[in-house]
């Protein structure tokens, strides 16, 4: 019994209806009308619960999934033509037709961002079609290819094909929940969330999103195979339907996607809806207004999808109480990135070096023909004006953008032209001068989210349960906020998110911290921790570069301090020399601001 009541509701609901599915044909055998639409509606879910790893967990929405579904259904039905073999059996071949498509494809289109993908999708699907009706010697062209009829006796009816479409669900629904388990999974989240923060944490962009759209394809392309022999018949312009792609979209928007069974409970719906419409609309034209007036008031009324929507009324009812193992004051444990740090040669060069970087905005220099250095185990401060070019040269220093000109070198490597998250894979992490965390995670999600190297086993290591979240939680309570970590990091205070910023860079064990306003918003009683974690970190090896306004907490923190303005370094030195430097005084810290402040 306590074992059941450990399992999460929505598992245990869905091992239910899994169980009265898998019964169902035999204790109802002689009913294949029910057993035919529950089929298509398990092919739907399918296709769905895929569709949902690249448009509902990375959010790169796809307009053409079904034509994974096409290609598999081809490579099956074109493989019995020509060999004689079972369409069934090669079925799986189907799906890794998709796969490659999907991946040849998908490191095209999926090196850009935003809009690009959703149109080329669509024209992909278009362009299947008519491939498939021009490449006669292969497909037959417009007039289809028929395939021999199911080779069990006709007693058995289609429970066969009901049986191989439920365990690809089951298999698709497994997957997909793995993927979510896995740092991979919370990698794609974080692309949807926030695309430049994922690559400044380490998550390779490119490769995650092209992955998470070959993972989405594999199990339509095999449901495919199986759908060809179903059907026993297959041409271009049913096989690459642009209304099996809306159904797709449709059944995840409706059971609301990103989660694990909304796509499927979803297509549950819709496809009880499309039959319905078909057996009482009667023409196509009807189902599609109807089809269509349904997608309209899932987008006034239930943004979220179903599933979120009642899982969120449920919760409100029964709150949960979370127990809290606190483990605040753990400044002490800042040796476990000491463990981690690279046992790199000490070395004397300088850790970080720009040299001549410049960075235009249109007319306007922002970072102009500027040079800066930062020693190892140093906390260097950047002061200088608003719009001097401190977050931009930030942004050039961590691959956010790209310098015009000028040299970056990181622990002896040139890194300028290196992507984001190889810098950060590099041991270079950075924080924003306006947080950005991943406001619908939980707190340790943010933490777990940061890859500190490019390896397949990284990737796929458990982020929810394993050393990796176990880690998470280690350097939340380095910042003091252990407690918080199964907390919508958008629940938090400001400060309290710039300190979980700074726990989630920590993850990537760096050996240069770019703080950029560390202490803006935040308050008093926060900001002692901050320098607290701060000053800790320094001793155990890690190595600052902050932008900050707070001068009384720059000139106790920081040595050196340099001073910027219009894009360019004018003063370095100590921060006692710094505080009475004519020129610093007259170019920023200006007249309100007198030397005493400093020991205030
Ligand atoms: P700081 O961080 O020192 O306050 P910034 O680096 O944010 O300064 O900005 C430097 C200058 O560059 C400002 O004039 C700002 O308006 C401009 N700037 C910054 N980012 C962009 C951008 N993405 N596009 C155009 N102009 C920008
Ligand atoms: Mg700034």
């Amino acid at each position: 019994m306590t074992l059941i009541r450990r399992i999460p509701r929505q598992h245990l609901v869905a091992g239910i209806v899994l169980l009265a599915l898998i019964l169902y044909p035999v204790i109802n055998p002689w009913q294949p009308y029910p057993q035919g639409v529950l089929l298509i509606a398990f092919l739907l879910a399918i296709q769905a619960s895929g569709w949902n790893i690249i448009s509902g967990y990375a959010g790169y929405i796809s307009l053409g999934h079904s034509m994974f579904l096409g290609l598999g259904s081809y490579t099956a039905a074109i493989i019995a033509l020509h060999t004689g073999v079972n369409p069934l059996w090669v079925a799986p071949l189907g799906g890794v037709t998709a796969v490659v498509v999907a991946v040849v494809f998908g490191s095209v289109v999926l090196r850009t961002r935003g809009h690009a993908f959703v149109i080329i999708t669509i024209a992909l699907l278009l362009s299947a079609q008519i491939v498939a009706t021009n490449w006669d010697g292969l497909t037959n062209g417009s007039d289809g290819i028929t395939l021999e009829l199911p080779f069990w006796s006709s007693d058995f009816q289609n429970i066969p094909f009901y049986y191989a479409f439920l365990i690809l669900l089951v298999l698709a629904v497994l997957f997909s929940a793995w993927i979510a388990r896995t740092k991979f999974g919370t990698g794609l989240i974080a692309i949807r969330e926030d695309e430049g923060k994922a690559a400044s944490i380490g998550v390779n962009t490119t490769v995650f999103k092209i992955m998470a759209y070959g993972a989405s394809s594999f199990f339509i392309g095999v449901a495919g195979g199986v759908y060809a022999y179903y059907q026993t018949f297959l041409n271009p312009v049913g096989s690459f339907a642009i209304l099996g792609s809306v159904l797709i979209v449709l059944s995840a928007l409706v059971g609301g996607r990103g989660t694990l069974y909304g796509p499927v409970l979803g297509a549950f719906i819709v496809s009880l809806i499309n039959e319905a419409a078909t057996v009482y609309g009667g023409s196509t034209q009807s189902r599609v207004l109807i089809l269509g007036l349904i997608l309209v008031a899932v987008v006034l009324f239930l943004p979220a999808g179903l599933l979120p929507t009642f899982i969120g009324m449920y919760r409100r009812r029964h709150p949960v109480e979370t127990e809290y193992t606190d483990q605040e004051g753990a400044l002490k444990s800042a040796a476990i990135v000491r463990d981690r740090l690279p046992s790199s040669p000490v070395s004397s060069a300088p850790l970080l070096e720009v040299r001549g970087v410049t960075k235009r905005f249109g007319g306007l220099t922002a970072v102009d023909n500027a040079d800066l250095t930062v020693e190892r185990g140093s906390i260097t401060a950047l002061i200088g004006p608003n719009g001097s070019g401190k977050t931009t040269l930030f942004n050039l220093i961590t691959g956010n953008m790209q310098a015009d000109s000028g040299t970056i070198t990181f622990n002896g490597k040139r890194i300028e032209k290196l992507a984001p998250w190889t810098r950060g894979h590099l041991g270079l992490g950075r924080t924003f001068q306006v947080t950005r965390l991943f406001k619908d995670m939980t707190v340790l999600q943010n933490v777990v989210a940061p890859l500190p190297d490019g390896r397949l086993r990284t990737m796929l290591a458990d982020a929810v349960s394993g050393h990796e979240a176990a880690r998470a939680r280690e350097l939340l309570g380095i910042v003091g906020l252990a407690r918080f970590a199964d907390q919508k990091a958008g629940d938090l205070s400001y400060g309290q998110q710039k300190l979980v910023e700074l726990a989630q860079v920590l993850m990537l064990s760096p050996e240069l911290i770019l703080l950029d306003e560390p202490a803006g918003g935040v308050n008093p009683s926060l900001l002692g921790r901050l320098t607290g974690v701060i000053r800790e970190l320094n001793q155990a090896g890690v190595s600052f570069l902050v932008v900050e306004h707070n001068i009384p907490l720059v000139l106790d923190l920081c040595d050196p301090v340099h001073v910027f303005a219009r894009g360019s370094c004018i003063a370095s030195g100590p921060p006692g020399q710094i505080r009475e430097d004519p020129v610093v005084l007259d170019a920023y810290l200006g007249d309100d601001w007198r030397p005493q402040d400093a020991h205030a």
